[in-house]
């Protein structure tokens, strides 16, 4: 081992800006901490929902990487080609990086291609670009079929999707085209966040439904006609649209998916606590795992999680180099704010790792829980950068 220890982060979304900046807060100053993302800019995901409805610009809501520099952080813009886990080195747009501790946070990967005619008929408003799209497309939309799709049952974030189709209903409602818009929200899941149990479930789809909002679960979309403004199902199902908002299907990036880290599910399995995926000195962080609980489902993918996860990895190889600070454990607390429009959100919390089931509880929707979101994502963003 090298007098001198490198810590490889994997990602510069939630989980490996976390991570980095809490490492180079605890390590020595003659460790080295280095970042690696392809993307130059952070972007703080959940303010799409905001941008999607004007209500936020992409300056307002993003950061450059570069900034981590100004904290001692090394930041390598690039795209990372290969991973070879046993011996902790990457390739990154052909050059070689090594490390003594490595966090892979690379997230998820959207696939759109992989249901006909989806990219070309919607909007995909978990991208920048895709919520761009929807918001200029709603500026020119005085009426008609509005669909939220969700092409997956398990996909990050798993009130977005709700809160999404909650928001273009206010949205509407403001600009007073409401009497002249119908609104949709086809889900591939059973019900809304199916993982947070029954009351939290019932309690979003109650809100949903509450503004006449069409809900219709276990709709497997198969195929989507642009020409034609049509989604079919595949349970023989099909619904028409004039503007169709959009989750994508997920998957681990390519690169993970061909490092050996990922098991049958796609994702990287890693233990519940300390996140360490097996091989020595590897982790694995936020949307990227697969984190199995009683109930038969993975723990969501969340930023909340990412985020927590982050500080106990960073936690406790700060601590194998120095010596000092007490062992962490991640143990599977969160909290999710669910946008209801009018100025308003819920609140869901709980342990997600309780037995036999979750347990969460939802807060009534207020205007409380809407001024907190603001808050965190001003809190956030001047906190890390
Ligand atoms: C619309 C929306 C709303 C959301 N709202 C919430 C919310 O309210 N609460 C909440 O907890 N979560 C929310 N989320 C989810 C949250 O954003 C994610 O769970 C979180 O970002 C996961 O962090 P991560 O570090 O695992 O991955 P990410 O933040 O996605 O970061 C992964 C990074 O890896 C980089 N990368 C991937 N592959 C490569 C490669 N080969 N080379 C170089 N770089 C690569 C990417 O560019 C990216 O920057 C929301 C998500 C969306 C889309």
């Amino acid at each position: 081992m090298s007098s001198t220890e490198t810590a490889l982060v994997l990602g510069g979304g939630v989980g490996g800006l976390v991570s980095a900046v809490e490492l180079r807060k605890r390590l020595p100053a003659a460790d080295r901490v280095v970042l690696v993302d392809r993307r130059q800019r952070y972007l703080f995901d959940p303010s799409l929902l905001w941008l999607m409805t004007g209500l936020r610009t992409p300056e307002k809501i993003t950061r450059p990487l570069a900034r981590l520099r100004l904290k001692g952080i090394e930041v390598v813009s690039g795209e990372i080609e290969h991973i070879d886990a046993d011996a902790r080195r990457v390739s990154v747009d052909g050059q070689e990086l090594v490390g003594e501790n490595v966090i892979v946070s690379l997230g998820a990967e959207y696939a759109p291609e992989t249901v006909p005619g989806l990219a070309a008929a919607g909007h995909n408003f978990y991208s920048l670009p895709g919520a761009e799209g929807l918001r200029d497309a709603l500026r020119g939309f005085g009426g008609g079929r509005l669909v939220v799709l969700t092409a997956t049952p398990a996909y990050k974030c798993p009130a977005a999707p709700y809160e999404a189709a909650m928001l273009l209903e206010y949205h509407c409602r403001k600009r007073k085209i409401r009497d002249d818009v119908q609104i949709d929200l086809y889900a591939a899941e059973p019900g809304p966040m199916g993982v947070a149990g029954p009351e939290v479930s019932a309690g979003v789809r109650g809100m949903v439904e509450a503004r006449q909002i069409g809900y219709h679960p276990e709709h497997q979309v198969e195929r989507v006609d642009h020409a034609a403004g049509r989604i079919f199902f595949t349970n023989g199902a099909w619904a028409d649209f004039d503007l169709l908002a959009y989750v994508p299907p997920h998957r681990a990036p390519e690169v993970v998916r061909e490092s050996g880290l990922a098991d049958e599910t796609g994702w990287i399995p890693v233990d519940r606590h300390s996140l360490e995926t097996g091989r020595p000195h590897v982790y694995a962080i936020g949307d990227v795992t697969t984190i199995p609980l009683r109930l038969g489902k993975p723990l969501p993918k969340a930023g909340v999680f990412a985020h927590a996860e982050a500080l106990v990895v960073a936690t406790n190889i700060a601590r194998s180099i120095t010596g000092k600070g007490r062992p962490a454990s991640f143990e599977g607390r969160g909290q999710c704010f669910v946008e209801t429009g009018d100025g308003k959100a819920a609140m869901a919390r709980g342990d997600f790792y309780a037995e036999p089931v979750p347990q969460l509880k939802l807060h009534r929707a207020g205007r409380r829980w809407h001024a907190a979101k603001i808050l965190f994502e001003r809190n956030w963003l001047r906190k890390w950068f």
